[in-house]
């Protein structure tokens, strides 16, 4: 028997099956169980409830719990919809500035920008935090790490799903074109990366079915 997370082999070993997944070299079970090994492959048979592990790709729903300089933490609800269940056990992360591919890794990008390198600054309508805290996303798990999910929300239907006014705490409205918040409250306005299904939850349960 093996529970979802759980270590079943190195890939030296095996090469990783059905309801696995392999993390630094180590496969683990992405389902409750049994392990099956069949010609230098392992796997997990599933029993009862089909309960999985959230992987990479999947859209997660969750809610940023704190927002630090360059990073939002996101704690992600599991989802049960339909008899399927999809545990998440680690939290989520949102780059602020997601870093380019190639670009330099411990140089202090922030600073480096200003020192003569205009061409670096933001869009005027980018924000440079697509959410903030307290908001309900949807979410695209883009990498699963080995302590967290790095988060993207770079799709129509991802993004602020539901969330409330940042100065009052009141209900707030989006705008149609889906980028801006309005306070119906005290009419402040908060710039957002907002989901195309903003408000619709059935469209939203109906993405994990
Ligand atoms: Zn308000």
């Amino acid at each position: 028997m093996a529970m979802p997370g759980e270590r079943l082999a190195t890939e030296e070993e095996f090469v990783p099956g059905e309801n696995t997944y392999v993390e630094e070299g180590m496969i683990f079970a992405s389902a409750i169980g049994s392990v099956v090994m069949d010609g230098g492959k392992i796997s997990v048979r599933q029993v009862g409830r089909h309960i999985k592990l959230i992987g990479r790709d999947m859209l997660v729903i969750g809610t940023v719990v704190e927002s630090a300089k360059s990073v939002l933490f996101v704690r992600i609800d599991d989802i049960n919809v339909e008899g399927k269940e999809y545990l998440a056990l680690k939290d989520g992360k949102i780059l602020a500035k997601p870093p380019r591919s190639g670009g330099p890794r411990f140089r202090g990008r922030r600073d480096s920008g200003r020192e003569g390198a205009p061409e670096r600054e933001e869009r005027e309508d980018a924000p440079s935090k697509p959410c903030n805290l307290g908001d309900t996303i949807l979410a695209r798990v883009q990498f699963n790490d080995k302590d967290s999910y790095q988060l993207a929300m770079d799709r129509p239907e991802t993004g602020v799903i539901a969330t409330r006014c940042g100065v009052c705490g009141g209900e707030v409205e989006c705008n149609e074109q889906k980028t801006a918040l309005r306070c119906l409250e005290c009419g402040h306005d908060e710039r957002r990366k907002i989901s195309s299904l903003y408000g619709r939850s059935e469209e939203i349960k109906r993405l994990f079915e």
